[in-house]
C-alpha cells in the first residue's frame, strides 16, 4: 500500500474501520505494500484480519500500526452533507415550489477553472439545485461581466452567484466581486461579508466555502475548538484569513503564519489545531507538529510522478506520512478539504434560497 500513490486517490479509495475503541483507520489499497514518500522505511510486517464478509486479511507494517492518526474523511462527510441538502431541496420544492439556483461565471480558458466549474455544475445536478453557466472569452470586457452579474442579481431563479477566480489579468477582481449582491454572494468573498465575519456581534450572510468546510470537518468529527491554540498557515483572502477569523469566532486562540514569519515550525509546534493553506508541497514536516494535534490540510499541490497516468499526483502542504505518526487526526489530500468546498457551496446556495423565500 502506498498511501501517497495514485491508488490512494482512486474513486474507490475509502476508509476501513477496525471497529475497536481508539480505532485505526486505514485506506483500502491496490497493489503492493509500501509506506512513505518522505523517507520512512518499513521493515516489520503484520497481518490483520478485517471484519468483512467474507473475512479478508490485510498486511500492514508496524510503522503503519504505530501511525494511529484518525483520517478525517472529507469525502464521506461531504457525501453526508450532500444527502442532507438533497432532502432539503426536495422538501423546499414540494412545500413552496422553489428550486435553489446557482449561477457560475467562467471567464477565460484556464483548464483548472473549467474543471472546477464543471464539477460545481455536476454537484448542483446531483442534489437537485439548478445551475446557470456563463462562459466568456479571455478578452471579454469587464463591463460585460458586470452586466451578467447585474442580471443574475435581479433574477429570482438565481439564489447564488459565483465568479470563478482567478480572473483574466485585465479585469479588476475587486470591482467584480463587489458587484455581486451580498444576498447572493455564496462564495462569501464580498467585503461586507468578510467584514461582518471579522466583527464581533455581526453575522455574515455567507462564509467562504473552503474555510467553512474546514470548520465543518472539525465539528462533525467532534474536535473541540474553544480554548485551543490554533495556527493557520497562509493568509489569503479566500482561505487563510477567513479560516483564522472562523477559528477565532469559535473561541480558539489563533496565530497566523505567512511567508515572512520567522521560525514557523516553532509556532506550528504549539498548535492543537493546524489549518494549512500555503500551496507548498510537503512543507509542514512531522517535526513541526505537536503530538496529538489535529491537522486540516487545505493545500492541493501537483507534484511530478511518472508512475501516475497523468504524470503527476496531488499532495498537501503537510507531509502526510510523517504527520500521521505524530498527530491525532489529519485530512488526506485528495479526499479531505476538497470535497467539502463544493458541499459548502451547495449548502450556501440552499441557505440563500431559504433566506430569500423565508423558508425554514
Ligand atoms: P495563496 O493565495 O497563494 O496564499 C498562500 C499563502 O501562503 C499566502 O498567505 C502566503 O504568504 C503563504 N505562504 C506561501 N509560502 C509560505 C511559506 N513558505 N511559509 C509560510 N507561508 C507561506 O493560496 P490559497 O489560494 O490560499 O491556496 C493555498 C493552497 O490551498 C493551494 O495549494 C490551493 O490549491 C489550495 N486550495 C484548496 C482548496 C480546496 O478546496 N481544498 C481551495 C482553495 C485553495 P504571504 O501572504 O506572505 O504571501
Amino acid at each position: 500500500m502506498n498511501l501517497a500513490d495514485c491508488s490512494s486517490h482512486s474513486a474507490t479509495a475509502r476508509l476501513l474501520h477496525f471497529g475497536s475503541p481508539g480505532a485505526i483507520y486505514l485506506r483500502r489499497f491496490v497493489g503492493s505494500l509500501h509506506v512513505g514518500r518522505c523517507g520512512s522505511n518499513p521493515t516489520h510486517v503484520k497481518t490483520l484480519r478485517l471484519r468483512s464478509n467474507p473475512p479478508k486479511t490485510l498486511t500492514v507494517t508496524e510503522a503503519e500500526l504505530a501511525a494511529s492518526a484518525k483520517i478525517i474523511d472529507g469525502k464521506m462527510v461531504a457525501k453526508e452533507i450532500r444527502d442532507e441538502i438533497t432532502t432539503e431541496v426536495s422538501r423546499m420544492k414540494d412545500a413552496i415550489g422553489v428550486v435553489p439556483g446557482l449561477a457560475v461565471m467562467l471567464i477565460g480558458e484556464r483548464k483548472d477553472s473549467a474543471t472546477y466549474v464543471r464539477n460545481k455544475k455536476k454537484a448542483c445536478e446531483s442534489v437537485g439545485i439548478n445551475s446557470f453557466e456563463v462562459r466568456l472569452p479571455e478578452d471579454s470586457a469587464e463591463t460585460e461581466v458586470l452586466k451578467f452579474i447585474s442580471d443574475f442579481n435581479d433574477d429570482p431563479a438565481v439564489h447564488g452567484i459565483l465568479v470563478q477566480l482567478p480572473l483574466p489579468k485585465h479585469m479588476n477582481e475587486q470591482n467584480i466581486l463587489n458587484a455581486v449582491s451580498i444576498e447572493k454572494d455564496v462564495d462569501g468573498f464580498h467585503p461586507l461579508n468578510i467584514g461582518r465575519l471579522a466583527m464581533r456581534g455581526r453575522e455574515p450572510s455567507f462564509v467562504p466555502c473552503t474555510p467553512k468546510g474546514c470548520i465543518e470537518l472539525l465539528h462533525r468529527y467532534g474536535f473541540q475548538i474553544k480554548g485551543k491554540k490554533a495556527v493557520v498557515i497562509g493568509r489569503s483572502n479566500i482561505v487563510g484569513m477567513p479560516a483564522a477569523l472562523l477559528l477565532q469566532r469559535e473561541d480558539a486562540t489563533v496565530t497566523i503564519v505567512h511567508s515572512r514569519t520567522q521560525n514557523p515550525e516553532q509556532i506550528v509546534k504549539e498548535a492543537d489545531i493546524v489549518i494549512s493553506a500555503v500551496g507548498q508541497p510537503d512543507m509542514v514536516r512531522g517535526t513541526w507538529l505537536k503530538p496529538g494535534a489535529v491537522v486540516i490540510d487545505v493545500g492541493i499541490n501537483p507534484v511530478e510522478d511518472a508512475t501516475c497516468p497523468r504524470g503527476y499526483r496531488l499532495v498537501g502542504d503537510v507531509c502526510y506520512e510523517e504527520a500521521r505518526k505524530v498527530v491525532s487526526a489529519i485530512t488526506p489530500v485528495p479526499g479531505g478539504v476538497g470535497p467539502m468546498t463544493i458541499a459548502m457551496l451547495l449548502s450556501n446556495t440552499l441557505s440563500s434560497a431559504k433566506r430569500i423565500h423565508n423558508f425554514q
